[in-house]
């Protein structure tokens, strides 16, 4: 359990606010669609609708700016998940390229609408993370090791 807990101004946000330690959890907390900065409410209200506020410290995430970013990424995996299995489909097992089309086609949809919440999740924590647009570059205090 860390026990660095970020020194929050009282005037911006409430105390006790975890900050993540690192880029790989934030992006964790947004692919589980948890606010990136504090991990306790809900990042969305809405399958790609994300909260103003964050209910629990206040982040303001209407600032964020996605935008197409998550539904790139989601096309890019997709694809390259599914580019081997479709070859697969045609040269190993002889599959038509329309029987091909007509499986491939809706498991695509679906796995892409599988991912674009927890995409969308996990770019608005990177944006957070770093700082883009009109997020604030926050870091968690280091506490001073104490010397023996
Ligand atoms: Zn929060």
């Amino acid at each position: 359990m860390p026990t660095a807990f970020a020194m929050a101004d009282p005037l911006t946000s409430p105390p006790r606010v975890e900050l993540p330690a690192s880029a790989p959890e934030t992006l964790l907390r947004g692919l589980r669609g948890r606010c990136p900065r504090c991990g306790e409410a809900g990042l969305f209200r809405k399958w790609l609708k994300p909260v103003d506020t964050c209910p629990n410290c206040a982040q303001d995430w209407s600032v964020q700016q996605a935008d197409d970013f998550p539904a790139y990424i989601g096309i890019f995996v997709v694809g390259h998940l599914l580019a081997p299995v479709v070859i697969m489909m045609i040269s190993t097992f002889g599959m038509s390229a329309w029987l091909t089309l007509a499986i491939i086609l809706p498991v695509s949809v679906v796995m892409l609408i599988a991912m674009l919440q927890p995409v969308k999740g996990a770019v608005i924590g990177m944006l957070w993370w770093w700082g883009v647009g009109a997020f604030k570059q926050e870091r968690r205090k280091v506490e001073p090791t104490e010397e023996p």
